[in-house]
């Protein structure tokens, strides 16, 4: 049977974490939609394009070509930018891409190709609630502002990238501000999605909590 998980939430609450440990237990595809628009806003930047003007970042949806490769590669116009796409300037601008309802289209519209192929775990913002509405299973996971940016800070630390633990409390409650207030497709829960607060809880506990919680849906859907 091919099913859908969809993991959304507010910036850095962990779903990559946990989407990519469940997807390699149960052989699911993990689709991370937050390193497309990461991707695109990589290209706007190199670009010399300023991410605050809608309609010139929306003219060169023709010209970019985001794809997702195994071992969580990005490419961008056959480019790797897995990396740079983690940085503070990306991080910086990339709401104000995702806010724009003709680049979210041309992206949802990828992403709907690739589940239809396989059994897909997908994070993001708008997968309950608008890319994959009929998802099996749909789980908003939260952690307060402090605990996200405190693993944020951490795993920043370890890829070697740049930052203070204050620039990444203001990236974070800036980014949830533009993504839950946007016109198209907001950050919010699907009526239907289960609440996972992992303020306190390991990144082991909250594995074996989404396991539970999918056991539990696919038992209810037989
Ligand atoms: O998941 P990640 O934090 O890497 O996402 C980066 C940004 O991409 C988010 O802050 C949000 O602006 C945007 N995004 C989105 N919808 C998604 C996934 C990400 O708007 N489904």
């Amino acid at each position: 049977m091919k099913i859908a998980i969809a993991i959304d939430g507010p910036a850095a609450a962990g779903k990559s974490t946990i989407a990519k440990k469940v997807a390699l237990m149960r052989g699911f595809t993990y689709i991370d939609t937050g390193a497309m628009y990461r991707a695109f806003t990589w290209y706007c930047l190199q670009k010399g394009v300023d991410c605050q003007d809608e309609k010139a970042c929306c003219a060169l949806i023709p010209e970019v070509n985001i794809e997702l490769k195994p071992g969580y590669v990005v490419l961008c116009n056959g480019v790797d930018v897995s990396k740079p796409i983690r940085g503070t300037d990306v991080s910086g601008n990339v709401s104000y891409i995702a806010s724009y309802k003709d680049i979210r289209l041309a992206l949802v519209e990828l992403q709907r190709k690739m589940a239809e192929k396989d059994s897909v775990i997908m994070d993001g913002r708008d997968i309950g609630t608008y890319v994959l509405p009929n998802a099996e299973v749909k789980i908003f996971q939260v952690a307060s502002v402090e605990k996200r940016a405190e693993r944020r800070y951490l795993e920043n630390q370890e890829k070697g990238i740049a930052c203070t633990y204050e620039d990444i409390v203001a990236d974070v409650e800036k980014r949830d501000y533009i993504d839950s207030h946007r016109a198209f497709a907001p950050l919010k829960p699907a009526p239907d999605a289960i609440h996972l607060d992992t303020s306190n809880l390991s990144i082991d506990e909250v594995v074996a909590e989404v396991n539970k919680i999918i056991d539990q849906k696919l038992v209810e859907k037989k």
